[in-house]
Protein backbone atom coordinates (compact mmCIF):
# COMPACT_ATOMS: atom_id res chain seq x y z
CA UNK A 1 0.00 0.00 0.00
CA UNK A 2 0.82 3.58 -0.71
CA UNK A 3 -0.20 6.80 0.85
CA UNK A 4 0.27 9.68 -1.57
CA UNK A 5 -0.45 13.26 -0.64
CA UNK A 6 -3.01 14.54 -3.11
CA UNK A 7 -3.79 18.22 -3.74
CA UNK A 8 -7.17 19.07 -5.50
CA UNK A 9 -7.68 22.12 -8.17
CA UNK A 10 -9.94 23.71 -5.48
CA UNK A 11 -6.93 23.80 -2.86
CA UNK A 12 -8.19 20.83 -0.88
CA UNK A 13 -5.26 18.57 0.18
CA UNK A 14 -5.89 14.89 1.27
CA UNK A 15 -4.39 11.75 1.64
CA UNK A 16 -5.08 8.36 -0.03
CA UNK A 17 -4.13 5.12 0.15
CA UNK A 18 -3.60 3.28 -3.26
CA UNK A 19 -2.39 -0.39 -3.58
CA UNK A 20 0.28 0.77 -5.63
CA UNK A 21 1.66 3.98 -7.66
CA UNK A 22 0.33 2.27 -10.63
CA UNK A 23 -2.76 2.33 -9.39
CA UNK A 24 -2.53 5.85 -8.58
CA UNK A 25 -1.56 6.12 -12.55
CA UNK A 26 -4.39 4.51 -13.48
CA UNK A 27 -6.98 6.24 -11.62
CA UNK A 28 -5.82 9.36 -12.38
CA UNK A 29 -5.88 8.39 -16.31
CA UNK A 30 -9.75 7.68 -15.78
CA UNK A 31 -10.60 10.34 -13.86
CA UNK A 32 -11.41 8.12 -11.25
CA UNK A 33 -9.84 10.38 -8.40
CA UNK A 34 -12.42 12.69 -6.18
CA UNK A 35 -12.13 15.13 -3.87
CA UNK A 36 -14.53 15.89 -0.99
CA UNK A 37 -15.43 19.13 -3.02
CA UNK A 38 -16.97 16.83 -5.55
CA UNK A 39 -16.70 19.71 -8.06
CA UNK A 40 -12.89 19.52 -9.67
CA UNK A 41 -11.50 16.18 -10.55
CA UNK A 42 -8.11 18.01 -11.06
CA UNK A 43 -6.56 16.18 -8.88
CA UNK A 44 -2.64 15.87 -8.24
CA UNK A 45 -0.31 13.80 -6.55
CA UNK A 46 2.18 15.61 -4.36
CA UNK A 47 5.63 15.69 -4.24
CA UNK A 48 6.34 13.24 -1.14
CA UNK A 49 8.05 10.46 -0.55
CA UNK A 50 5.53 7.58 -0.19
CA UNK A 51 5.14 6.02 2.58
CA UNK A 52 4.77 2.37 1.82
CA UNK A 53 3.74 0.25 4.13
CA UNK A 54 2.99 -3.66 4.38
CA UNK A 55 6.06 -4.37 2.14
CA UNK A 56 6.05 -7.67 3.96
CA UNK A 57 6.48 -9.61 0.23
CA UNK A 58 9.96 -7.29 0.00
CA UNK A 59 11.07 -8.70 3.42
CA UNK A 60 10.14 -12.34 3.04
CA UNK A 61 12.14 -12.05 0.22
CA UNK A 62 15.48 -10.33 1.93
CA UNK A 63 14.66 -13.08 4.74
CA UNK A 64 14.52 -16.17 2.41
CA UNK A 65 17.27 -14.51 -0.19
CA UNK A 66 19.55 -14.52 4.12
CA UNK A 67 18.35 -17.69 4.58
CA UNK A 68 19.34 -19.40 1.15
CA UNK A 69 22.69 -17.70 1.61
CA UNK A 70 23.21 -18.67 5.05
CA UNK A 71 22.96 -22.24 4.04
CA UNK A 72 25.05 -22.22 1.39
CA UNK A 73 27.98 -20.96 3.67
CA UNK A 74 27.00 -23.82 5.82
CA UNK A 75 27.15 -26.42 3.06
CA UNK A 76 30.48 -24.79 1.75
CA UNK A 77 32.08 -25.12 5.75
CA UNK A 78 30.49 -28.40 5.82
CA UNK A 79 32.18 -29.64 2.07
CA UNK A 80 35.38 -28.01 3.12
CA UNK A 81 35.21 -30.34 6.71
CA UNK A 82 34.85 -33.34 4.55
CA UNK A 83 37.46 -33.07 2.03
CA UNK A 84 39.71 -32.11 4.74
CA UNK A 85 39.04 -34.74 7.27
CA UNK A 86 38.13 -37.36 4.50
CA UNK A 87 39.47 -39.51 1.71
CA UNK A 88 37.50 -38.96 -1.76
CA UNK A 89 36.99 -41.72 -3.41
CA UNK A 90 34.69 -41.03 -6.20
CA UNK A 91 32.60 -43.31 -7.50
CA UNK A 92 34.28 -46.36 -5.51
CA UNK A 93 32.77 -44.95 -2.60
CA UNK A 94 30.02 -48.18 -2.00
CA UNK A 95 32.82 -50.87 -2.32
CA UNK A 96 35.34 -48.57 -0.30
CA UNK A 97 32.79 -47.80 2.61
CA UNK A 98 31.74 -52.26 2.46
CA UNK A 99 35.30 -52.39 2.78
CA UNK A 100 36.02 -50.75 5.84
CA UNK A 101 32.92 -51.57 6.98
CA UNK A 102 33.43 -55.23 6.77
CA UNK A 103 37.02 -56.03 7.11
CA UNK A 104 37.91 -53.37 9.09
CA UNK A 105 40.59 -52.52 7.71
CA UNK A 106 41.99 -49.29 6.65
CA UNK A 107 39.43 -47.44 8.64
CA UNK A 108 39.26 -43.88 7.77
CA UNK A 109 36.54 -41.22 6.89
CA UNK A 110 36.12 -41.61 2.70
CA UNK A 111 33.58 -39.79 0.77
CA UNK A 112 32.70 -40.24 -2.60
CA UNK A 113 29.07 -41.01 -4.59
CA UNK A 114 26.53 -43.37 -4.60
CA UNK A 115 23.58 -43.73 -6.76
CA UNK A 116 20.26 -43.40 -5.21
CA UNK A 117 20.28 -47.96 -5.53
CA UNK A 118 24.22 -47.93 -3.82
CA UNK A 119 22.40 -45.49 -0.79
CA UNK A 120 19.59 -47.86 -0.41
CA UNK A 121 21.83 -51.28 -0.01
CA UNK A 122 24.67 -49.19 2.60
CA UNK A 123 21.67 -48.33 4.57
CA UNK A 124 20.03 -51.98 4.26
CA UNK A 125 23.26 -53.57 5.42
CA UNK A 126 23.14 -51.47 8.07
CA UNK A 127 26.00 -48.75 6.98
CA UNK A 128 25.95 -45.91 8.50
CA UNK A 129 26.57 -43.07 5.36
CA UNK A 130 25.95 -39.83 5.91
CA UNK A 131 24.10 -37.50 2.50
CA UNK A 132 25.12 -34.42 2.48
CA UNK A 133 23.65 -31.21 -0.49
CA UNK A 134 27.37 -31.24 -1.98
CA UNK A 135 27.74 -27.53 -2.94
CA UNK A 136 29.35 -25.80 -5.61
CA UNK A 137 32.22 -23.81 -4.60
CA UNK A 138 32.21 -21.17 -7.01
CA UNK A 139 28.91 -20.85 -6.45
CA UNK A 140 28.85 -18.21 -3.54
ZN1 LIG B 1 -11.70 19.67 -4.49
Amino acid sequence: MIKYQLKCECGKEFESWFSSSKEFDRLEKKNLLSCICGVSKKISKQIMSPQVVGSKKETDDNQQKKIYQNVQKKLTELRQYVEKNAEYVGDNFASEVRSIHYDKKNVRNIYGKTSLEENKELIEEGIEINSIPWVDKTDS
